[in-house]
């Protein structure tokens, strides 16, 4: 199996691009490791060989990422016709696409309609209702909410998505009068996707869904949507086999039967670890035995979701200018400011670093899950147009 790049080359690579004159790269700047998405794409189907991953576009839609996820054959999770639109110029084919959002503009669905895109999710009659009249032959998934039982509750995910129980047949039903095709069943059940039990609550309870709709007299569903939520760590072994076990338990005859098409919508999954941002120092303020730096991305960037304080991890590799194996010098208690004036534009307090100056650089791993996709133009700083150098071995 493929490995993604260790540390010391991605190093490696990104001090060959900043002391790279012809480049002049001062800004910030994302390093995309491609092994890194390959060797992903294998841990997927090594461990889920029968669970089609449909990428969630929204949690990075970088260029290049999405060309290798086309490449390496996943399908693909929009939202949106921007997010369509930008699937099908890569040359994927509209089949390969989920339209994952369950409530629609019409325009968006007339659009889908257009090219081809003919599966997406639903969880309310007024949706039906536009799908009827734009979209009738689109094939479709009930989104249903997983109960959240107190073995999983620490992970709330909120009432806007998904149908409540009381609300499944009513649904089935005016489907069925509309003449529309319902296949199926999607949810999200988010980060409790790390807690095993709720996995297994959601699978059987998207199995007692396909049982009512068979007793509604529906034609048979035959696609299972267990949605994202899983990460990438050593967690997914333990949750892929939560999965095989629920799967087992609950589908074993459709499984059987050839009858059952599984997909998922992982987008952090993928997104987070090949992706690494260099930020460079602009700015030092010393006060006392405090050290405070601004680099020039912050919460209006890729930090928008910020950094646990978590005193026992670095969350960045320092590179200095003048010192390459800073890592052994004395640390000082350090603030990084992010560039806008936004007074909580503060990406971390009270981190040991060791002593920078303007133009040294902070390297921040695992940064590519709902970064630089929320970044925004605030204040002037154009954290929404961060450059890219690829990392390929191959
Ligand atoms: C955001 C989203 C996902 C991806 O979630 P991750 O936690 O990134 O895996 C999948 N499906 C839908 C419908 C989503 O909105």
């Amino acid at each position: 199996m493929e490995k993604p790049l260790s540390r010391d080359d991605l190093i490696r690579f990104i001090r060959s691009i900043i002391s790279n004159e012809q480049v002049e790269q001062t800004d910030s700047f994302y390093v995309l490791d491609f092994g890194a998405i390959r060797s992903l794409v294998d841990t997927w189907f090594h461990h889920l060989p029968t669970v089609q991953p449909f990428y969630a576009v929204k949690c990075n839609p970088n260029p290049a990422f999405l060309g290798q996820m086309a490449a390496l054959g996943t399908g693909f999770d929009c939202a949106s016709l921007a997010e369509i639109e930008t699937v099908l110029c890569l040359g994927v084919s509209p089949d390969r696409i989920i339209f994952a959002n369950t409530c629609k503009p019409e325009s968006h669905i007339k659009y889908a309609a257009k090219v081809g895109v003919n599966l997406t999710t639903f969880d309310s009659i007024c949706e039906l209702e536009k799908i009827r009249k734009w979209h009738p032959k689109c094939a479709l998934l009930i989104r249903i909410k997983v109960p959240e039982t107190s073995s999983t509750a620490t992970f709330k995910f909120g009432s806007k998505f998904g149908a409540l129980p009381e609300e499944i047949v009513p649904l089935l039903k005016a489907a069925q009068e509309a003449k529309l095709r319902v296949v199926g069943v999607s949810f999200l059940i988010g980060r409790r996707a790390l807690n095993f039990q709720a996995i297994q609550d959601a699978i059987e309870t998207a199995k007692a869904t396909f049982e009512t709709a068979a007793q509604l007299g529906l034609p048979k569903f035959h696609i299972l949507d267990i949605g994202g939520g899983f990460s990438s760590g050593p967690k997914f072994t333990e949750a892929a086999s939560a999965v095989k076990v629920a799967l087992e338990k609950h589908f074993r005859n459709e499984l059987a039967d050839d009858g059952l098409r599984i997909m998922a919508e992982p987008g952090r999954f993928f997104a987070k670890s090949p992706f690494i941002l260099a930020t460079s120092v602009t700015g030092k303020r010393v006060r006392g035995e405090v050290r405070e730096y601004w680099i020039n991305d912050g919460i209006s960037g890729s930090f928008n979701i910020l950094l646990r304080k978590n005193h026992d991890e670095i969350p960045c590799t320092p590179l200095t200018v003048e010192n390459p194996i800073c890592l052994e010098m004395k640390t000082w208690s350090s603030t990084v400011f992010g560039p806008t004036c936004d007074p909580a534009d503060t990406v971390f307090k009270d981190f040991e670093l060791p002593e920078l100056n303007v133009n040294d650089w902070l390297v921040f791993h695992d940064m590519g899950a709902y970064t630089s996709s929320r970044g925004n133009d605030f204040n002037g700083f154009k954290t929404s147009a961060i450059p890219t150098y690829i990392a390929d071995k191959n």
